[in-house]
């Protein structure tokens, strides 16, 4: 079944539905209900019955739902606290933009000259793109062999070849085609996923239509997590070695796209975190645009997943759900202390006994020396095999020790 556009739902009106027989007629009318469903299940999507995130909520109702993510580091969020913030937001909003020697925004300025291809891109291939079907009455279009394309674009993307790579240019040309119903359907780029972030001026939606394939889109997002590099250089890279000019933005773009992409892989990923046997979890503090959050990280023997956002509890429950039934391996921040399974990390009590040796009371520097020597033989016999062999293996440190054991062996 077609999905309906603006363009097809603009041709249709009174006339077009007395000009239709009965059974065209109530093909259309199926469409229009399909669209009409999917249009209300849409508009009643929360954080509660769907995959979207709970930050997304505020935009859906008019009432403002505590930001988890611009919270400061206590525990508790007054109305007080969210309407400073909504205050703040709209009085940022109306400051003028860009003007004397503020901040300049990043990008093209306005009014700016813009910059084009020095020279024009040429396709190894063409792929025609012709509607198959009536987008109203979803009668079966023939492809007219004469017909022109109403828009096309040029796709880069790269290809692996035994001997390396390779990057090939493909031209993609978009048909329209009239039905008998006399219905213009338009054949178009697909879209998906829009992401909606507050404060962005525009909304980065992944799509067809685009510069940038896939496969070369994650080769340059591999540059920039997984090799570290920045945007200019990815640039310089891509340009002498590739043979490909892109824009900063583009890139960026880019990195932004594939990080979308990922996020069906990070619900994978804390699905399989409820069921390992032990996680090691820990919070950092972490600045993102001047803002104050805080950076969690869970890490088991094959995953490691990291989440940005407040230091509360429920950030912690985002990631290691009440499923979770595993030894948890932290330090002593508070919002792990109610859980049952807790192992205190002990690299971080090593750091407390070491600061006890320091201690100007002799008898509590002793106990600390002792403490520390205990640990470390503890760690020694974990790590050579040796100690209480008749010990359960559920002990977290026995199957799970790399973190003292690493710690131990520096000191
Ligand atoms: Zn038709």
């Amino acid at each position: 079944m077609n999905r309906l556009s603006k363009e097809d739902l603009s041709q249709m009106n009174q006339n077009y539905f007395q000009s239709l027989d009965k059974e065209k007629l109530v093909e259309v009318a199926g469409n229009l209900h399909s669209l009409a469903v999917e249009q209300l299940e849409k508009l009643e999507q929360n954080s509660s019955n769907s995959s979207l995130p709970p930050s997304s909520d505020q935009f859906k109702s008019k009432e403002k739902v505590p930001s988890l993510e611009l919270e400061p580091t206590g525990s508790e969020t007054s109305a007080s606290e969210s309407k400073r913030e909504d205050k703040q937001v709209s009085q940022e909003s109306e400051k003028p933009k860009n003007k004397g020697f503020g901040k300049k925004l990043p990008g093209k300025q306005a009014g700016a000259k813009g910059i084009w291809r020095t020279s024009p891109l040429v396709a190894s291939q063409t792929v025609a793109h012709h509607p198959l079907s009536c987008a109203s009455c979803n009668s079966r279009l023939e492809i007219d062999p004469q017909a022109k394309p109403y828009m096309g674009y040029y796709v880069l993307e790269l290809e692996k070849l035994d001997s390396g790579i390779d990057i090939k240019c493909t031209l993609h040309h978009y048909y329209q085609a009239t039905c008998s119903c006399s219905h213009h359907t338009l054949s178009k780029p697909l879209t998906g996923y829009i992401s909606v972030v507050e404060g962005r001026s525009k909304d980065l939606c992944l799509q067809e239509y685009g510069l940038v394939g896939p496969m070369l889109a994650t080769f340059i997002a591999s540059l920039a997590m997984r090799y570290r590099m920045s945007r200019p250089k990815i640039k310089e890279l891509l340009d002498d070695w590739i043979g490909v000019s892109l824009s900063v933005g583009t890139i960026d773009r880019c990195i932004r796209e594939v990080g979308i992409a990922c996020s069906p892989v990070v619900e994978e990923l804390i699905v399989e975190l409820q069921s390992a046997e032990i996680i090691h979890l820990d919070e950092t503090p972490w600045y993102e645009k001047g803002k104050y959050r805080w950076l969690w990280v869970a890490i088991t023997s094959t995953i490691a997943v990291f989440h940005i956002g407040s230091r509360r509890k429920q950030e912690l429950l985002r990631l290691i759900s009440e499923a979770f039934v595993g030894w948890l391996v932290t330090d002593g921040y508070g919002a792990y202390s109610n859980y049952p399974k807790r192992q205190h990390c002990l690299a971080h009590l090593i750091r407390k006994a070491i600061a006890l040796t320091t201690s100007v009371d002799k008898e509590v520097a002793d106990l600390g020396q002792w403490l520390l020597e205990e640990l470390r033989e503890l760690i020694h016999s974990l790590a050579t095999g040796g100690g209480d062999k008749d010990e359960s293996d559920s002990n977290p440190a026995r199957q799970n020790p790399c973190l003292p054991i690493g710690y131990g062996n520096r000191a």
